[in-house]
């Protein structure tokens, strides 16, 4: 290592570098200075990816002026090649050769690929870890595989950060990121991450686990590697500058699961009520996946959704009674002797908004559905005593129900002679689309109707139901009381209500104004 570099790293290490290193790219340098211009205030740590510009050089002297411009800004320097997944065609000399000149314009950090390194003079990698700290990358686009013998081969090469990006093709692939970086801080300044859609979790853990920082994108629409979170999100919803050793970890987990709007939800709660913990997105293809990330990590609480809301009854050490008789479990707890409970916290979600409106003792409520959500709302019901008629498009789930929850079934045609208190809509008729309903409006025959769906927040059924006379509850009610009790077993404290609600209010409203731009635009 000679002087120079070493007072570089010395310095940077002063520097206290940031959490989120955000990553801009544009096709010509006055959109790249005017992009970081935008947000350096709120994002002082910056990737300028010199290899998204049709000519790198042209930038140069443009990069001189904002870093006399932004004395507090730190800028990395990057300009990859194809084989690491960057858009640089030119030579290896060159591409030294640029970061060399942006290192001069005051980048301080340069990032420089594996591939590029061995390829290249020792002397060339000296005088460009002179000029600024380097930052040795490797990238696997493909898997999560031979970390050390990476690390072995990278560190043969003088870096002041050795970066390793892979992709994680599981959950655990998290885990096994996050404890390479684990045994191998202490000797080298590693950054670490997976990429990917289920690469999240060390996205957003590895710097706890011990990377100096991690990466995010500008916007959507900008991400720079895939899975990449934007600097929004992993700032105000996943709270990245307080995630620390005691951080407690939660997440939803599901297969899909990636329109959940739990973390949006859940993180804001915990925010409110001031709890040191995190919620992480879980896209788990298999069961045994998300059980040996549960087990790993460890999750202190998980809320379950499709398709294993059922299967994984069998694999927690407890459940509760009215749990164990619903046979679905969307709620998991880590209890202090580390064991495994399981709750189902969608009965709160139907019980508790109906019992905010009416009285259920008698009340006569008509059940839509026989599946999980279903059974929750069935038994809920009955153990509040009111009386239960379900009513399915399979008969035969219905009857076995019935005999279970000792309620009744009814059939479709007798609709039309009966009066009920309130109908629960528990089948997805209607979900993501504004045409369908499960009931016909001369079918509707209630003083509340109540849909499961909350996505339209109006769905067809609440329009038809407003017209027949009925008020209505939107599913959305649901959601935020099934997750207000998830937040409740979790914490021990009051879930803050109404904060939640207007996160999921907000957060449909801008899905919901996505597909009418959509619409639009078709038309
Ligand atoms: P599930 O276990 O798959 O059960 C679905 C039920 O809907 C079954 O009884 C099924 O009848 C019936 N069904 C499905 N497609 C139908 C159709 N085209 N016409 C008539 N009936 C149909 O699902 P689940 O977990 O119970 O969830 C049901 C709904 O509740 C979903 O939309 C889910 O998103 C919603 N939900 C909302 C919340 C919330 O927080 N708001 C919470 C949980 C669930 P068959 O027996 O004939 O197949």
């Amino acid at each position: 290592m000679t002087a120079a570099s070493n007072n570089l790293a010395a310095r940077l290490r002063h520097l206290r570098l940031p959490r989120v290193c955000v990553a801009v790219t544009a096709s010509d340098a006055n959109a790249l200075l005017e992009k970081a211009e935008a947000i350096v205030r709120d994002n002082p740590f910056l990737e300028l990816r010199l290899d998204y510009l049709s000519r790198p050089g042209l930038a140069l002297p443009k990069i001189k002026q904002f870093t006399e411009y932004h004395p507090q800004a730190v800028l990395v320097a990057t300009c990859r090649r194809p084989p690491s997944g960057g858009r640089f065609k030119g030579s290896i000399a060159s591409q030294l050769d640029i970061l060399w000149r942006a290192a001069a314009a005051g980048c301080q950090l340069t990032d420089l690929e594996l591939q590029s390194a061995v390829r290249s003079e020792p002397e060339a990698l000296d005088r460009l870890r002179s000029a600024a700290a380097l930052i040795l990358s490797y990238h696997d686009f493909h898997a999560t595989k031979n970390l050390e013998e990476t690390l072995k081969k990278m560190v043969a090469i003088p870096a002041d950060f050795y970066k390793v990006v892979t992709t994680a093709n599981t959950l655990y692939d998290n885990v096994e990121m996050m404890k390479f970086i684990e045994r191998n801080s202490d000797r080298y300044s590693l950054i670490g991450l997976c990429m990917g859609e289920q690469g999240l979790i060390s996205r957003v853990l590895g710097l706890r686990a011990g990377s100096i920082f991690t990466f995010a994108a500008v916007s959507e629409d900008e991400k720079t590697a895939p899975g990449q979170v934007t600097a929004r999100e992993l700032h105000s919803t996943y709270r990245i500058e307080h995630v620390d050793a005691p951080t407690r970890i939660y997440g939803v987990a599901g297969d899909p699961v990636a329109h959940s709007l739990s973390p949006a939800v859940m993180n804001a709660a915990l925010r409110r009520e001031t709890v040191n913990g995190v919620y992480l997105l879980l896209h788990a293809k298999t069961l045994k996946d998300l059980l040996a990330c549960i087990r790993d990590i460890p999750i202190h609480g998980l809320s379950v959704t499709m398709p294993y809301k059922e299967k994984i009854i069998s694999h927690l050490d407890n459940t509760d009674a009215h749990t164990t008789k619903i046979g679905a479990c969307n709620t998991v707890v880590r209890a202090q002797d580390g064991k495994l409970y399981g709750f189902n916290t969608d009965t709160a979600g139907v019980v508790r908004p109906l019992q905010l409106r009416l009285e259920l003792e008698n009340a006569k409520v008509l059940v839509l559905g026989a599946g999980g959500a279903a059974r929750a709302a069935v038994f809920g019901l009955k153990e509040r005593d009111a009386e239960v008629s379900i009513l399915n498009r399979t008969p035969g789930p219905a009857q076995k129900l019935a005999r279970s929850a000792r309620a009744r079934t009814i059939k479709r045609a007798d609709l039309q002679k009966l009066f009920f208190d309130v109908i629960v809509n528990a089948t997805p008729v209607g979900m993501g689309n504004s045409r369908e309903s499960p009931l016909n409006q001369n079918e509707i025959r209630a003083r509340y109707v109540f849909d499961m769906v909350y996505d339209p927040v109006e769905t067809r059924l609440l329009k038809l139901a407003k017209a027949a006379g009925a008020q209505v509850i939107p599913g959305l009610e649901m959601f935020v009381h099934q997750a207000a009790r998830q937040f409740e077993i979790w914490t021990g404290k009051p879930a803050p209500l109404a904060e939640m609600l207007s996160v999921v209010t907000k957060v449909l409203a801008e899905r919901e104004a996505l597909r009418q731009a959509a619409e639009n635009k078709k038309h």
